[in-house]
Parts: C-alpha cells; sequence; structure tokens
C-alpha cells in the first residue's frame, strides 16, 4: 500500500534520512523500531506527506506523494491517513467527544452526525461516560484512548502513531496497544507505529528497524536491506 524508496533528507546541516526504504502492505501492522535521533518521526512525516524528502520517491495506492502539491496532500491526510501522537495533543477547549469528533467536522461533517460517529468509539475503548469531559480532566491513558479514537473516526485506510504509548505507564501502554491492534484489524487499517520499546513492537505483524537514517526491513532479527 505504501512503499518508500530511498529517501534522503536533511534539516540543514543534520542529515535525518540517509536512504531510508520500506514497503507496507494493506491492512498490516508495521512497527517501526530504532534509536532516539535515528530518524523513525523524520521517515513517518515523509510517508504522511507531513514533510518531502529531498530525494527519494513515496508511493501510496498507485500514486507519488512526493510529487504532490501541499493541496492534494492535505486532502490525502484529511481524508484518508489518520494520526496518533505521543502525547495526545487534544484540543483542551474542547470535550472529548468533540475532539474524536473534530476529523469528521474539519472535512464538512455536521455537528450532529460528527458527534453521533465519535460516540460509538467511547464504548469501544472503554471511554464510556467520559465523552463530556475535557482533557485536562482525563487521565494519560484516558487521553490517549482519546487520540486513538480521533484518528480513527474518519475510518482511515492508513493511521501514523508516533510514540502512541510513550508517556504512559507499560501496562496502560499495552492496553492501548492492544485497543489499535484489535481496532485497526476490525476495520482493516493499515498502521505505521513507530516505538521505542519491543513490547509495543510486539503487537505489530513486523518489524522495521531505522539506524542513522536508514531503514531496512528486520526479519529473523536481521536488518535484511
Ligand atoms: P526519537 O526516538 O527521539 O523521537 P527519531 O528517531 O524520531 O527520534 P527524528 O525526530 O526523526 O528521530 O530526528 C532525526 C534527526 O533529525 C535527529 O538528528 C534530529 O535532531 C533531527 N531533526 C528532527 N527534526 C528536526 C527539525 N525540525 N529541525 C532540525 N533537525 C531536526
Ligand atoms: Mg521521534
Amino acid at each position: 500500500l505504501i512503499e518508500a524508496r530511498d529517501l534522503t533528507l536533511a534539516f540543514g546541516e543534520t542529515p535525518a534520512l540517509r536512504g531510508a526504504s520500506l514497503a507496507v502492505e494493506a491492512g498490516e501492522v508495521l512497527a517501526v523500531m530504532g534509536p532516539s535521533g535515528s530518524g523513525k518521526s523524520t521517515l513517518l512525516h515523509c510517508l504522511a506527506g507531513i514533510l518531502t524528502p529531498d530525494s527519494g520517491e513515496v508511493h501510496f495506492d498507485g500514486r507519488r506523494i512526493d510529487a504532490m502539491n501541499e493541496a492534494e496532500r492535505s486532502a490525502l491526510r484529511r481524508d484518508t491517513f489518520g494520526f496518533v501522537f505521543q502525547f495526545g495533543q487534544l484540543v483542551p477547549e474542547l470535550t472529548a467527544e468533540e475532539n474524536v469528533a473534530l476529523p469528521l467536522l474539519l472535512s464538512g461533517t455536521r455537528r450532529a452526525a460528527a458527534l453521533a460517529e465519535a460516540r460509538p468509539w467511547f464504548a469501544q475503548l472503554g471511554l464510556d461516560g467520559l465523552e463530556g469531559r475535557r482533557s485536562g480532566e482525563l487521565s494519560g491513558g484516558q487521553a490517549q484512548r482519546v487520540a486513538l479514537a480521533r484518528g480513527m473516526v474518519a475510518r482511515p485506510k492508513v493511521l501514523f502513531a508516533d510514540e502512541p504509548t510513550g508517556a504512559l505507564d507499560s501496562l496502560t501502554g499495552e492496553q492501548v496497544m492492544e485497543l489499535m491492534v484489535a481496532a485497526a484489524r476490525e476495520h482493516g487499517t493499515t498502521v505505521i507505529l513507530v516505538t521505542h520499546e519491543p513490547r509495543v513492537a510486539a503487537y505489530a505483524d513486523r518489524e522495521t528497524m531505522v539506524r542513522d537514517g536508514k531503514a531496512g526491513a528486520l526479519s529473523a532479527g536481521r536488518i535484511a536491506s
């Protein structure tokens, strides 16, 4: 579904990607592992059309994301991709259900319909009764589940998750991961998951390792490419 070929990207003098390649099949949950500063987030942002690589290609569903203009990319991010980040980044002024409904509201769904789509996620993710809370009134694990619901509410083809459990203790993080993978499997969502933690990566179908801006498929514990 997504294939990146030989991506390079430098921030000024700092090379972040130095020939990173990976491929993700539709419906697959792929974990992207690697040390801090190795280029995981930069790679994710290139795959999602948030950053443009200096060289290399990003193919999604037969289209070249890296060659799209900003309007095409933002349409893709809005209509086809979902996002969950390390710190949920909920909008503090909105209630939990408004936060979940936000992607739908931004793509023009009417408020009542958007909230109706948001509500079932509260039961699915064990958040019943928290619909009216603001983010400051949620625990870390609850806020991260709200962020997960927001990432999934528009039924994205691909969910990009960057350290989605990074701010949680390991038990809560594993619960969020279990819910995320279950939701993805139920909806056939492809997931690209950046994590440091082997226990979190264990929920994925496959792992890729990023080292010094290079990515290669891991099979049987070895970097294969
Ligand atoms: P972590 O596990 O700590 O999140 P990472 O693998 O996600 O690390 P990246 O955030 O992709 O790493 O960063 C890769 C390299 O690019 C690092 O050397 C980082 O300092 C640099 N870098 C990342 N973003 C920027 C930026 N906006 N401006 C300048 N340098 C950046
Ligand atoms: Mg990162």
